[in-house]
């Protein structure tokens, strides 16, 4: 192959991977998500994606969690939410979450930081992955009680105790609220505001902003080390998908004639959410962590794993 031709090769292979697509879509979806800057919007989506209104009134690409909360704070049946987490689990289980998800997408470009990334024993990641189901079980039941109690007429008190934390428990401490939305507030306040005032009132006498920064950087610096540990670990949104997962149309499938297991592991070394993929059954597979990256596919050099749907 001459040098041009082998060049034009390595263009067209590179351009048509499914990775490059992908980083094509999370960047458009990012791009969607966040285009309150552009003044473009509202657009009226809501997706069960880690991300945050700026505006409750300009809801350009909605949080679904972060919504049902609001929903559930104002006694509302939160039907819209519950739909929208029901019908994208049903039908592509958690895809938004390797396609479409800004956090997501964050995580994804600070693992470029690092060259090696710290591998979590298989034990470790076991028990952490139990950690979202805690911070779902936890937000919901705050919300739920809060529902409960506005119905009732009892929600003084309660509010009252649970502060910013009563319209959505969650949010008020979520990494990507702190960025998305805490962040460029605090960038605009610094720029139309008083500096020394808005700087002692942000930082001095502020804990929960503080909090919010620790816990923001914390989860930044763990995406840089150990890849998409925020979504692996800590995210509710992935805790309620992967309840569904399983049941979604969307699957995997192993062909066993052309998988050669022994020597090879290439898939499982390549997922980004350490499924066992070898150990799955061959004729379709929906693990609750599986995040349809397709990763594994384009690792496979035997062809043997494809996308399989319903
Ligand atoms: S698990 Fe990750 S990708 Fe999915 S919603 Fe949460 S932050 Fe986004
Ligand atoms: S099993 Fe494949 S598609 Fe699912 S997360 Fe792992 S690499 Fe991605």
């Amino acid at each position: 192959m001459t040098g041009a031709k082998e060049t034009i090769f390595r263009v067209k292979r590179a351009v048509f991977r499914i990775e490059t697509a992908r980083k094509i879509t999370q960047f458009c979806c990012f791009v969607l998500f966040n285009a309150f800057i552009f003044g473009l919007g509202p657009w009226l989506i809501l997706l069960p994606v880690l991300h945050s209104p700026v505006r409750p009134d300009q809801i350009t690409g909605g949080d679904a969690f972060a919504f049902l909360q609001q929903m559930l704070h104002d006694a509302v049946f939160p039907w819209l939410p519950l739909a929208a987490f029901i019908l994208t689990a049903v039908f592509l289980g958690r895809a938004l979450c390797g396609w479409a998800c800004p956090f997501g997408f964050i995580q994804n470009l600070l693992g470029y930081v690092k060259k090696k990334h710290t591998e979590v024993s298989l034990r470790t990641h076991e028990r952490m992955i139990k950690v979202k189901y805690i911070v779902l079980a936890v937000t919901l039941f705050i919300s739920v009680t809060i529902a409960i109690s506005v119905a009732t007429g009892t929600r003084g008190s309660y509010k009252e105790a649970l502060g910013v934390f009563a319209p959505a428990p969650f949010n008020a401490l979520s990494p990507a609220d702190t960025l998305f939305a805490t962040l460029p507030r605090i960038a605009l306040d610094i720029r139309y505001a008083n500096p020394n005032t808005a700087l002692t009132d942000m930082f001095v006498v502020r804990p929960l902003l503080w909090t919010r920064l620790a816990i923001m950087t914390f989860v930044l610096i763990l995406a840089a080390y150990v890849t998409r540990s925020w979504c692996r670990y800590f995210c509710p949104h992935a805790a309620a998908l992967a309840l569904l997962n399983r049941f979604s149309f969307l699957g995997l499938k192993r062909d066993p004639l052309k998988c050669t297991k022994a020597g090879c592991r290439a898939c499982v070394e390549v997922c980004p959410m350490k499924i066992r993929i070898l150990e799955l059954p061959w004729e379709k597979f929906s693990d609750p962590e599986c995040i349809y990256c397709l990763k594994c596919v384009e690792a496979c050099t035997t062809k043997a794993i494809k996308p399989k749907f319903p």
